[in-house]
């Protein structure tokens, strides 16, 4: 329990302020003190009580000095009884203080901060926070510090677990402390539950019967009441508490979030037709008899899921994952087909030109026999029908396909006819860019159909995050007599044998993609794709080197990227540009140097652009693996294909940013939210909002 409230901390009688009131409503704080919580961005009384402290510190019980270890945190507390500052010739100077606290002395030191001599007097009482780093004389640097006044907020500050927050730009921890204790006295009883009406109840009391929903019934238990655990996030009354604390308010922002997706769902439902795409075959059955290999069963059923949204009364929004390899470029095509015997125009978004030319050349391939024409719109190539040269609409059906990247959402592009929407490796592109194409082919309540399609492996709580209002299909088998690929792990002094192999496998008449994380070289030890190109193509002579980055032009990207599809060109030398997409079967060598600098699901991405024909295939990873840590993050790339695996995996040592790209992604800023620790409560939260909205998907 914590402790009763100090006399003084009481409210002033009368005031009844809410969260939304200003922090000056919280006895104590003028305007001076109001203009420094504004620098922590804390404007109003809630933003006071949301305010997350970075750790807490039992004070209950303070370690005697004498039993302090080397290396371990610890708080004491003691007598400052000497201060002084050292002066060095170099210009440098250390202030110390020493403490005792009767069992031992502590010094306690801080290089170049002059400020902190006016700090502490001989006498005072002192909290000390921090590392020892040396034994004899037993020291600290730079520890945190907290002075102990006999005042009569004494029981906010000792004898309890204290909240310590993060950087507080001129307020020390104590007044700071002090302000949250009495606005959490004033106040905690408006910390209403935000969504009362959500029958948590309902998921604890009726819990489905199969594994996930003994799950989430376990997980709704133990949620603490919004007041009691905002309480608890600062003065938590055992350290297990305050995670019980940051669990509750991580599930209201997860219950936030989940709202948002899911109205925007139901109202987009209850709005909008889709066109009628389910089409007549009339194109399908030339189409598919023209390709020369069958769909595979996980692409026959996911043309059913699509042909069944097509025909639905609403607008279909899909979201198509399957891993590298699996086939989505054709389940889209047929897709398109549909939409396009059924009268409607399909435009197809991709998130580099490489991507959307070598789209647009499969869509021609495929359709032009169809009398379908297939237009570009990139930022270096617009076609429409009057470019004639590269806009042929063959004998016509007047029907079209528009590939392009995203300079289709700019003002140029529009469609009247637009019955279907693609989008290519989604996880480039925002939700905000993907409905703005939609939305050009919005006539009335008429809305186009969408599918787009990622081959990151999403963790399930990243998907129900950032595409909680899309249905999955999932791609889960890959086309028959694919070669084996092989992963190897290699550090740089292996290199004389790598190209060496490299060269056995051009000889017998494979190609090869040699990657680097840089373009240009710069300061680091990281090597770049221009100083390397040169010593690659003499090291392999005559075999032909190309080289492709981003900043090459697009013509020049794509001669490039159109001799390496011939054969004219063996070796491709490139930056992850070829990460997404690329597709040339004849291709089984993927060699990656720097691979510690790229993220697990963008060194999957990297390999899948292998073992794409019958011919065995090898990606070999090349870092120094200083570490053991280095080592055994390559090592998983080595024993698992799973991209699934591969992106949890990510998620956990990178964190979600890294996963989405964070500035495109949309992906919310969670104060207390944490999607690797949270996986259940995400689940929960969607849950429940489901059930609320009564959205049976
Ligand atoms: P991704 O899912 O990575 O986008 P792609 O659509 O690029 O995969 O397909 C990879 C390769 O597999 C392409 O060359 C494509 O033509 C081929 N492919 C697709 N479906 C099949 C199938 N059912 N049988 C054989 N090959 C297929
Ligand atoms: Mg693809």
């Amino acid at each position: 329990m914590p402790a009763p409230i100090p006399e003084s901390a009481h409210p002033e009688p009368g005031s009844a302020p809410t969260l939304v009131s200003p922090v000056t409503c919280v006895w104590g704080v003028g305007s001076e003190r109001a203009a420094q919580l504004a620098r922590l961005d804390i404007q109003t009384v809630g933003d006071l009580l949301l305010h997350r402290p970075r750790r807490y510190e039992d004070r209950r019980n303070f370690q005697p000095i004498r039993e302090l270890l080397e290396g371990t945190p610890a708080t004491v507390r003691g007598k400052i009884v000497a201060t002084g500052t050292n002066r060095f010739k170099s210009g440098k100077f250390a202030f110390e203080i020493i403490v005792d606290d009767g069992t031992a002395r502590l010094h306690c030191r801080w290089w170049n901060l002059a400020f902190m001599e006016r700090l502490f007097t001989v006498g005072d009482d002192v909290l000390v926070f921090g590392k020892l780093h040396s034994l004899r004389p037993r020291m600290m640097d730079h520890p945190e510090t907290e002075k102990v006044l006999a005042d009569d907020e004494e029981q906010v500050h000792l004898n309890r677990i204290v909240p310590i927050y993060p950087a507080t730009e001129g307020l020390s921890q104590r007044v700071l402390r002090g302000l949250t204790w009495r606005a959490l006295q004033a106040h905690a009883a408006a910390v209403l539950d935000p969504h009362p009406e959500l029958d948590l109840a309902a998921i604890r009391l009726h819990p489905t019967d199969d594994a996930r929903g003994k799950q989430l019934a376990l997980e709704a238990r133990p949620l603490l009441p919004r007041p009691e655990a905002i309480r608890a996030l600062h003065f938590p009354a055992e350290l297990t508490h305050a995670d019980r604390a940051r669990q509750r308010l991580a599930f209201d922002e997860f219950i936030e979030l989940q709202f948002v997706i899911q109205q925007r769902r139901l109202n987009f439902e209850r709005s909008l037709r889709g066109a009628a795409c389910t089409g007549d075959n009339r194109l399908m059955k030339p189409f598919l008899a023209a390709l020369g290999f069958k769909l595979t069963g996980a692409q026959n059923r996911v043309l059913r899921e699509i042909r069944t949204d097509f025909g639905g009364k609403v607008p279909m929004r899909r979201l198509l994952q399957g891993d590298v390899g699996s086939g989505k470029t054709l389940v889209a095509a047929c897709a398109a087909v549909m939409t396009l015997e059924s009268g409607f125009d399909v435009a197809v978004m991709a998130p580099t030109e490489i991507l959307a030319e070598q789209l647009c050349r499969n869509f021609r391939r495929w359709f032009e026999p169809l009398g379908i024409g297939v237009a570009i719109w990139t930022g270096s190539r617009k076609s429409d029908e009057t470019d004639s040269a590269l806009f042929r609409p063959a004998a016509g059906t007047g029907l079209k396909v528009t590939v392009g990247t995203h300079a289709l959402i700019e003002a140029g592009f529009r469609s009247d006819q637009l019955g279907l929407v693609i989008i290519d490796e989604q996880h480039k592109f925002g939700v905000a860019q993907r409905e703005k194409l939609v939305r050009k082919g919005r006539r009335a309540d008429l809305a186009p159909h969408l599918l787009v399609m990622t081959a990151t492996p999403i963790p399930r709580t990243l998907g129900l995050t950032l595409y909680g209002d899309l249905d999955v299909s999932l791609l889960d088998e890959l086309p028959a007599g694919r070669g084996r690929i092989r992963t190897h792990v290699r550090t740089p002094d292996a290199l004389p044998k790598v190209w060496t192999f490299i060269r056995s496998e051009l000889e017998k008449g494979r190609q090869a993609y040699v990657v680097y994380p840089r373009v240009e070289e710069s300061e680091d030890d990281v090597k770049a794709v221009t100083v390397e190109f040169q010593k690659i193509c003499r090291e392999l002579a005559p075999h032909r080197g190309g080289l492709l980055h981003g900043r090459r032009p697009g013509e020049e990207k794509e001669a490039v990227m159109d001799a390496f599809r011939q054969g004219d060109i063996r070796i491709l030398v490139a930056t992850s540009v070829i990460e997404v997409g690329v597709d040339v079967p004849n291709a089984t060598i993927m060699l990656i140097e720097n691979a510690e600098q790229f993220g697990l699901a963008q060194l999957h991405q990297l390999r899948g652009r292998i073992g794409r024909g019958a011919h065995d295939s090898h990606c070999i990873l090349v870092a120094e693996q200083k570490t053991d840590e280095a080592r055994e993050r390559l090592e998983v790339m080595a024993t698992t294909h799973d991209g699934f695996v591969l992106a949890e995996a990510d998620l956990k040592l990178r964190g979600p940013g890294e996963l989405t790209g964070r500035s495109q992604s949309g992906l919310p800023d969670f104060r207390f939210g944490d999607l690797v620790r949270d996986r259940q409560l995400v689940e929960v939260a969607r849950e429940v909002v489901r059930r609320h909205l009564k959205l049976a998907l």
